[in-house]
């Protein structure tokens, strides 16, 4: 055992440490357990030793019982308790296991989770939610075979040791020491076998999580799979790393299963031992039948639990390889820090950058020296071509990411000094990738508002032109809208998260996109519904189609990462740079760029 699996160890014992009564009441009944599975043992020496001995039985001497048959009927109403007994001792110790094991796996999985979910974005970004998903399911469920049966099995053949090492020291010495050698080959044998199922344990652990990530990938992909007829490619594609997890159990498999032949070896050779060297014991009258009979059938009992201790340590193994990983995703710290202090109230909703640049990881910088502000309660957009940096900069404004240099403030406190809570909660944002959740509209719509009055959704559905196509739904409010809100089309889907949005009257509406996916129609209602949403509310607006924006208090134009141009629509018109050449190419008119234009601020 390394000092890292003892450390894994330690952290799965805290687990299990405020159900340390649980634990204490499992102990005791497998103990029970064990015990009365001896006993029957002890009985059958009893019974030999009355049909042997009779008056100077055991019993006889003992309880007193002269008549044989007697005996005979007392001794076999003791193995029947002692069954009954070792039955229900076994059905409350897997009982009380198997609970603490699932106790156990849901608190990790509680706990994971949690921890899981307050990684920041970029760390999603880098990892796949199929490995992932191996993680928070399959290795909490690889620890909980272990739980469920190991530290069970563990305990018995620990009791086995001490039980039957009791009776043999008491009946023999010579015994004692023939049964008991194999022991010390068996648990050394053990061990380093275990060390030698680590690696491969670990290979298995590595090629599930592929499995998973491709499986999750392919599943979300599959109208891109059929569109592209790529189906044979990707069977072939899941086929090959479902193979290479075959291969890397099969390694594991075929090195595990060796094991077992291999201890069966060692106690035929301490079991043929006690065998003669007890009968000849007997013959020489040196000890009693009955005794003898006990210790053959304990050697049995000594030895062949064993065996399955080549089960549990794989178990253990495997188990270890999941509790790496699972640990070594609960160490995973998030790089930005969030802050503890609270937006000042009342929240007024102004923004500003300040000399932002900002890229991401490594990458090279995506947005250059931004400055801007957006006062409070105005409306103000944000325009440029695609791939210019527009949804990046709402995203600083989240604090989905820091800054590489320079800050940005709401309410003149830089956003790393805010708790998420705080400024997270003081915005309604709505995606460029719509998000629905698989549930109701109605669910969907209150999700940043669960206890929101059914009045307050439809206002909220109504102000996004939402209202009255969910009542045309098989099930109004009530739909479901299928996962990632796949049964709605892509216009109805941005709707409800903008409803979504409103719904949360926040001080600051983000917007990208929003409106892309509707018709021209739709869009024209929903922009009058959102000025008056957005009336005295801070509003930061992105958008392609540069109608939606006219009206905004000022627009930014961005490209390749900085600010060229800003104004109203009026003055950049006037201006004659980016923004009017897109202008006039969306409204149709004459085509011509001028891009010697100065930048105006
Ligand atoms: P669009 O109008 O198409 O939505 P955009 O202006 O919103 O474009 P951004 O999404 O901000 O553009 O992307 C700006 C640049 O940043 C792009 O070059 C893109 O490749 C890069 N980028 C965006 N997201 C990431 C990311 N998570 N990791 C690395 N690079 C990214
Ligand atoms: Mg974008």
């Amino acid at each position: 055992m390394n000092s890292d699996e003892v450390t894994g160890l330690k952290r799965l014992w805290k687990y299990a440490g405020p159900h340390r009564p649980q634990v204490i009441a499992a102990i005791f009944h497998t103990t029970m357990g064990k015990v009365m599975d001896v006993v029957p043992e002890i009985l059958i020496g009893a019974v030999l030793d009355v049909i042997v001995r009779g008056q100077g039985s055991f019993v006889a001497t003992q309880f007193g019982i002269a008549d044989r048959w007697q005996q005979l009927l007392v001794l076999a109403t003791a193995n029947l308790f002692a069954w009954i007994f070792e039955s229900l001792f076994g059905y409350w110790s897997a009982i009380s296991w198997r609970n603490l094991a699932q106790t156990i796996e849901h608190e990790m999985r509680d706990q994971l989770y949690r921890h899981v979910q307050s990684l920041e974005v970029s760390w999603f970004e880098d990892n796949t939610s199929g490995g992932l998903l191996s993680v928070l399911n399959d290795d909490i469920n690889q620890l909980e075979r272990f739980l469920d049966g190991g530290a069970a099995s563990i305990l018995q053949v620990f009791w086995n040791i001490v039980l039957v090492g009791a009776m043999f020291a008491v009946s023999s010495w010579l015994l004692t020491l023939l049964a008991f050698l194999p022991i010390p080959i068996i648990v050394a044998g053990s061990i380093r076998y275990q060390k030698r199922l680590e690696p491969l344990y670990a290979r298995v652990r590595e090629s599930v999580a592929d499995l998973s990530a491709t499986l999750t990938a392919n599943l979300s992909g599959i109208q891109t799979i059929k569109a592209f007829t790529a189906e044979d490619r990707e069977a072939a594609r899941v086929a090959e790393v479902s193979d290479a997890y075959r291969q890397a159990n099969r390694d594991a498999i075929r090195f595990s299963s060796a094991f077992v032949p291999l201890i069966r070896m060692a106690i035929l050779a301490g079991f043929t031992c006690t065998l003669v060297v007890g009968g000849w014991l007997v013959l020489n009258n040196r000890m009693e039948v009955g005794i003898y009979a006990v210790l053959v059938f304990m050697t049995q009992r000594l030895l062949w639990p064993l065996t399955r201790l080549g089960e549990t340590l794989d178990l253990y193994q495997r188990a270890m390889a999941s509790t790496r990983r699972i640990f070594g995703l609960l160490d995973v710290r998030p790089v930005m820090k969030e802050g503890s202090q609270p937006l000042v109230e009342p929240v007024r909703g102004e923004f500003e950058l300040r000399d932002v640049t900002f890229g991401y990881g490594d990458g090279p910088d995506i947005l250059h020296g931004i400055t801007l502000r957006v006062p409070a309660g105005e409306s103000h957009a944000i325009v440029g071509a695609t791939g210019s940096g527009k949804s990046t900069l709402v995203r600083l404004l989240l604090r989905f990411h820091d800054a590489r240099q320079g800050e940005v403030l709401l309410d003149g406190q830089d956003v790393r000094h805010l708790s998420y809570a705080s400024l997270r909660g003081a915005m309604g944002y709505v995606s460029q990738d719509v998000f629905l959740f698989h549930g109701t509209v109605r669910d969907n719509i209150a999700y940043g508002r669960p206890d929101s009055r059914p009045e307050e959704i439809e206002a909220a559905a109504q102000a996004a032109e939402a209202h009255e196509f969910i009542l045309s739904l098989p099930n109004g409010y009530d739909t479901i809208v299928g996962e990632r809100g796949q049964r709605l089309s892509g216009g109805q889907r941005q709707r409800i998260s903008l409803a979504r949005a409103i719904l949360r009257d926040p001080a600051i509406l983000v917007l990208d996109e929003a409106t892309s996916a509707v018709d021209n129609e739709t869009e024209a209602a929903i922009q009058r519904s959102l000025a008056r949403v957005t009336q005295g509310r801070t509003s930061v607006v992105i958008a392609h189609r540069l109608s939606t924006v006219r009206d905004c208090h000022r627009i930014w134009v961005l490209e390749r990462g900085r600010i060229i141009e800003a104004g109203t629509h009026d003055e950049l018109i006037a201006h004659g740079g980016l923004y009017a050449a897109l202008w006039r190419v969306q409204t149709g008119e004459a085509v011509k760029v001028h891009p010697t234009a100065s930048p105006i601020r």
